[in-house]
């Protein structure tokens, strides 16, 4: 894929037929080169904020392969503020398995138990996120979620296209032209071509992104750990099945670390081998496949029908680089991990969720270009962190079946650390420099996370206008001053909406019952001691649900601000946080 030297190219205006472009030349504010699970969802989330998207994948279709299938509770909450909780929960995957939960190991589904999953660090889909989350986790399958994806993105006005390959681009100092060829095409048919011109562009090409090649960006970590083959297959397996209900059983006669995950608990399921044969030799023969299966089910004469055979690697990488001037990535171009944690395509739409209300900020006018630094800033150490958790829960795996070191590797997380519990620091936020972590890099979790500017605003179930509610809820359109009673935030909130023309909306949280009218109130939990709000405080959340700005008011001794300091201190966060510090300061000197 070809790749100009950013700025090399010459100046391009916005009119059609413009010098270097040729004629029928599209425009778009931003092209997602790749339609995987991560692209059709940053398609979706930069619809939902109003932004103008074209996305190329190169397949006709969508995937088959019932590939990844643990959303997690944040991905869950994501999908909610797009209005797509409920049809996940639909899907016929999640309905079958949503009583599934826990990790074993058996010699063969016939044969001996060997162990379970019990550490501290795993709470699988079964644990009661209820505090944490109001959505639950769904164990959807990658084929039932990226339709879902799909309609939804063409529902809120995103231009898919399929069977379209990103063939090259280039950038200069105002945007992205990127060559759309038609896969059907004969070789050298340049009728099948169309030139794009996007402001930015978005790579969720994948692994083996040629984007990021294309940009030399490098990529660091561990690299390859296994190679599998994810083997899909039909047989009934009911009865040697019983009234087990897992996510993951490692079966030892099959091979060492083969997994057997269901579709269906009853005729649909899947098992990931260990391929540990020469790279590059022809795939698993059907006849192998059979024989893998059978052994374990611990049932020799199993009636057993494959229908495919995916090759994967298990593999640890993170890009040196979130973004080169217009372009960034997301999803496996990003980080790849191994699926231990399922954190792998949770952690791209995270990526593509943190992306686009900064996108459509910047896109609007609302915001500095060097917000869009942030994206790196804030999603790359995550990234790293996250990369490193699966990569030690995948070496931890052995001890369940009594290999590998006898105690937990004391860098793993729990779970709802590593979905909930980072801290952004990044230029759009307002909060004092994080402390340093062992390694000497800035902590990056969050031990009290109530609010503190950087991480996820806890969710805390409201009652408002008569109607139960989360605070995740509140987020998604513009920002959201959430205040304790005993200061008005409503004419500060409506000053730095004047001041930056972005949305501001204030609303006032009480404990207290009843609440006067057009207040929230706490219902499952204290609203001010998850927030740590102390009386007239107020906590600014950004589009994406993180703390951008706390006011500084001590918990200990509240007084009350006049209303036009609050103003102006939440008006300096804001432009601070759309990073029109210096353009603000810079108008006023003129
Ligand atoms: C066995 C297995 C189990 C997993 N389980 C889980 C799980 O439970 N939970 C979880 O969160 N994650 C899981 N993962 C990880 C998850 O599957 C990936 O992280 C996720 O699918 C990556 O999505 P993506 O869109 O970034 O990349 P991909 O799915 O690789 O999509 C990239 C797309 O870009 C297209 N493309 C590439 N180049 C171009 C181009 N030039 N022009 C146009 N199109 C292009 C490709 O055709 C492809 O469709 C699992 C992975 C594996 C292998």
């Amino acid at each position: 894929m070809a790749q100009a030297t950013p700025g090399t190219t010459p100046h391009d205006s916005s009119a059609p037929g413009t010098p270097g472009l040729p004629e029928g030349t599209e425009r778009t504010d931003v092209l997602i080169v790749g339609g995987g699970l991560v692209g059709l969802a940053t398609a979706v989330f930069l619809a939902r904020q109003g932004v103008r998207a074209v996305l190329a994948e190169r397949h006709d279709t969508l995937a088959v392969h019932p590939r990844a299938r643990g959303v997690n509770p944040r991905s869950m909450e994501l999908l909610r503020g797009v209005g797509l909780e409920e049809a996940v929960r639909d899907t016929v995957s999640a309905r079958a398995l949503a009583d599934n939960a826990g990790v074993i190991a058996v010699e063969s589904l016939a044969g001996r138990h060997l162990g379970e999953l019990r550490q501290s660090y795993h709470q699988d889909s079964g644990a009661d996120y209820s505090v944490l989350s109001p959505s639950p986790w769904s164990l959807c399958h990658q084929d039932e979620l990226e339709p879902l994806l799909h309609d939804k993105a063409v529902e809120l006005g995103a231009d898919l296209r399929f069977g379209r390959e990103v063939a090259s681009f280039t950038q200069d100092a105002d945007g992205v032209t990127a060559v759309l060829r038609d896969r059907g095409a004969a070789e050298g048919d340049t009728s099948a071509e169309r030139v794009v011109r996007a402001r930015y562009m978005i790579a969720a090409d994948g692994a083996g992104s040629r984007v990021r090649s294309a940009l030399g960006i490098p990529t660091h970590g561990p690299g390859t750990m296994a190679r599998f083959v994810n083997i899909r297959f039909d047989a009934d397996l009911r009865e040697v099945l019983g009234d087990r209900r897992f996510i993951i059983c490692y079966t030892t006669a099959a091979g060492a670390r083969c997994a057997l995950l269901p579709i269906d608990n009853a005729s649909r399921w899947l098992l990931h081998v260990i391929d540990d044969r020469e790279a590059g030799s022809p795939p698993l023969s059907e006849e192998r496949c059979v024989e893998l299966v059978r052994a374990a089910a611990g049932l020799p004469d199993l009636d057993v029908t494959v229908h495919d055979a995916l090759p994967w690697d298990a593999a640890g990488l993170l890009a040196g680089r979130f973004r080169q001037d217009r372009v960034f990535l997301v999803g496996d171009a990003a980080h790849l991990m191994p699926p231990s944690g399922a954190f792998g395509s949770n952690t791209g739409l995270a990526d593509a969720h943190n992306l686009a209300w900064k996108l459509a900020a910047v896109l609007r006018g609302e915001a500095g270009e060097a917000l869009l630094d942030s994206y790196d800033a804030e999603r790359r150490p995550v990234a790293r962190a996250t990369v490193e958790q699966a990569v030690l829960r995948s070496k931890d795996r052995p001890r369940l079946v009594g290999q590998g070191t006898a105690e937990p590797d004391p860098r793993l997380r729990p779970d709802p650390a590593v979905m909930f519990h980072y801290r952004y620091a990044s230029d759009a936020v307002v909060a004092p420099a994080p402390t340093e972590g062992t390694d000497g890099a800035p902590d990056l979790w969050e031990a009290d996370p109530r609010a503190v500017p950087g991480t996820r605003a806890p969710h805390v179930e409201l009652e408002l206008d008569g109607q139960k509610l989360s605070t995740v809820d509140l987020f998604g359109d513009g920002f959201v001053l959430l205040a304790a009673p005993g200061a008005d935030w409503t004419a500060p909130a409506g000053a730095a909406a004047g001041a930056t023309g972005a949305a501001v909306r204030a609303l006032t949280v009480t404990d207290a019952v009843p609440a006067a009218p057009g207040e929230a109130r706490s219902v499952s939990a204290s609203w001010s001691e998850r927030y740590a709000a102390a009386p007239g405080q107020a906590v600014l959340v950004r589009p994406d649900g993180f703390v951008a700005w706390r006011s500084d008011l001590p918990a200990e001794a509240p007084t009350p601000e006049d209303t036009a300091t609050r103003s102006a201190r939440l008006t300096a966060a804001l432009l601070r946080v759309l990073a029109r510090e210096g353009t603000e300061a810079a108008e006023r000197t003129a």
